[in-house]
């Protein structure tokens, strides 16, 4: 995951060497549209990790698609710097419950707009999610660690 952040960085460099231009879009072609994804601020996949909904280990393994390209989520995207994605169907807003719909705005909200500022923020990839998330994921850490002592008292 790290190898993927340089490679955006690398990417977004003027003049990059066409060779390396070519070898780097087969990797981050949206899954859905098929075109590329220029920037993690667009990927729907760093905006699911920053909610804690990818963890860090399947963040290389998965398919990259735009946000826009993923409207069952991008639908609660509330930001005036965000043209509002409308989807149809059953996971639409408007046939979601009231209170479920205002959480995941807020929470879906807050994650985009963390991942827009990432770009500016001198952050390890570690870093990117949510504070909650970084809590949960150091607490469950902490506890395959201590289970793992328990299970071995004498080692
Ligand atoms: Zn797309």
């Amino acid at each position: 995951m790290v190898i993927r952040q340089k490679l955006w960085m690398r990417r977004n460099a003027p003049n990059p060497e066409p060779s390396t231009m070519a070898k780097c879009e087969q990797g981050y072609l949206c899954d859905v549209c098929g075109k590329d994804v220029d920037s993690v601020t667009e990927s729907d996949l760093y905006l699911r990790y920053v909610m804690g909904q990818v963890p860090p280990d399947e963040l290389h393994r998965s398919r990259e698609r735009h946000i826009r390209c993923n409207p069952s989520v991008a639908q609660f995207i509330v930001d005036p710097n965000f043209e509002p994605v409308q989807l149809d169907g059953p996971f639409a807003k408007a046939s979601l419950d009231p209170a479920y719909v205002a959480e995941q705005e807020a929470l879906v909200t807050r994650a985009w707009r963390r991942l827009q500022e990432i770009p500016n923020l001198a952050v390890h990839i570690i870093e990117y999610p949510l504070p909650e998330v970084r809590d949960r994921w150091q607490r469950e850490a902490d506890q395959i660690r201590s289970s793992q002592t328990a299970n071995n008292p004498d080692g």
